[in-house]
């Protein structure tokens, strides 16, 4: 155990918050953590390109905690952190609060889907950490419940995703209410023009940081298996029966079928709950507890669940329907295998769902392992390996050659 201090210690981090690494059980620092931290410690300004499931959480909020412990004040914000989604603030909050244990750093959440008048009096109580997604953010901002002119470290989370969500003006007013000498961290998992736009405007000389391409971990093993359309709904029944053990997460592109899904499985006396966007945020923060605490065992969701999500324990991600944006298919397999573990991820493809399946390998530059599960042949097939992979195949997939079945 010395050796895991001693790992993280070399970054530069507080003894004291060292402990706190080892007691959440890091062995080591994952490469954006020995990357990014030592360079936040510096008070660089920094761009990050990380994939999720790489340990960006920690990345960046370990040396924000270690700035801020000096002081811990609890009155305006001094650091805050901006993300698209609700359930991600709502998991950046706890890692706030979990690596800022040592120092007694208070942090608090606001996000939108919930009462205004409860975050209002927190806000008026002070915090040192706010954590918060746009659009409910600039609202209290507006109302005058918080005051940003304290801020001295600005995260802005998953920033292709908030480009993506509209939020750019939100997020460019935000920043305008914060001081120009505060510390600014941007991490994305892709870099579109948009993105680097954002951080020309807002950074100060920003170190980039770039860990790996946008590709799904190493420890996820990809699967697509043809299937009917109208099967789809058995071949899953199936699935679950035969993986004896670990969480599920199922995704659909809209809520109605994620609800319809959930109905169909739970008839079948599986222990389902679903999770999409236009379920009240008590509801959701329910369906997510009990997945999270291992009560239900499989998650029936849209995209709001794709991105960031961290769940440990889902060993199998399976794309009921295929994602239209391809780069939704990279942030919803990596729900499985978080940190060191391994876990599956697949698809079941439609012949109809070909272009979008085309359009995600051109994305990983490489064909994924098609799969026939034994009953479950389509009829109508989706164009064969070997006609896809005339288009498909770049050098590098050609490299790394297509595994089939044996
Ligand atoms: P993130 O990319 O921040 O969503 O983190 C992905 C997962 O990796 C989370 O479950 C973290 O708890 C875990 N994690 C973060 N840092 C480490 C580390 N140094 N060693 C092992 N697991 C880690």
């Amino acid at each position: 155990m010395t050796e895991d201090r001693h790992l993280f210690a070399e970054l530069g981090l507080h003894p004291a918050i060292v402990e706190v690494v080892k007691g959440v059980g890091y062995v080591e620092p994952t490469a954006i953590q020995r990357e990014a931290i030592p360079i936040v410690l510096a008070g660089r300004d920094v761009l990050g390109m990380a994939q999720t499931g790489t340990g960006k959480t920690a990345a960046f909020t370990l040396p924000m905690v270690q700035r801020l412990s000096a002081t811990p004040s609890r009155k305006a914000p001094r650091g805050l952190v901006v993300t698209p989604t609700r359930e991600l603030a709502q998991q950046i909050r706890r890692a706030v609060t979990t690596y800022g244990s040592a120092s007694s750093i208070e942090a608090i959440v606001v996000h939108g889907g919930t009462r205004l008048g409860p975050e209002q009096e927190e806000l008026a109580f002070g915090c040192d950490v706010l954590v918060a997604t746009p659009g409910r953010l600039l609202d209290h901002l507006k109302r005058g419940n918080v005051d940003l002119s304290s801020v001295e470290v600005l995260i802005l989370d998953e920033a292709d995703r908030m480009l993506d969500m509209g939020f750019i003006d939100d997020v460019k007013t935000i920043v305008k209410a914060t001081p120009d000498t505060r510390q600014t961290l941007l991490f994305s998992a892709t870099m579109p023009n948009g993105v680097r736009w954002l951080a020309h405007e807002l950074m100060r000389d920003p170190e980039e940081v770039r860990i790996g391409h946008e590709m799904p971990a190493d420890g996820i093993r990809q699967l697509l298996h043809p299937v009917d359309w109208s099967r789809k709904h058995e071949l899953l029944l199936y699935l679950l029966g035969e993986w004896p053990d670990g969480q599920v997460l199922v995704f659909t592109r809209t809520r109605d079928p994620a609800t319809y899904l959930a109905d169909v499985l739970r008839a079948r006396a599986v222990s389902v709950a679903s999770l999409h966007g236009g379920k009240h945020q008590d509801q959701r923060d329910k369906a997510l507890k009990r997945f999270r605490e291992g009560t239900t065992r499989v998650l029936v969701a849209t995209n709001v669940a794709a991105r960031g999500l961290d769940i440990r324990g889902i060993r199998h991600v399976v794309n009921f329907d295929v994602p239209e944006d391809p780069r939704d298919y990279v942030h919803r397999v990596g729900r499985t295998a978080r940190g060191e573990d391994t876990g599956d991820a697949v698809t079941l493809m439609a012949a109809s769902d070909w272009v979008e399946i085309r359009a995600i390998e051109r994305l990983l530059e490489r064909n994924i392992e098609r799969q026939l599960v034994p009953g479950f042949e389509p009829e109508v097939s989706p164009p064969s390996l070997e006609e896809e992979t005339k288009e498909v195949r770049k050098p590098t997939a050609l490299r790394r050659g297509i595994r089939r079945r044996k």
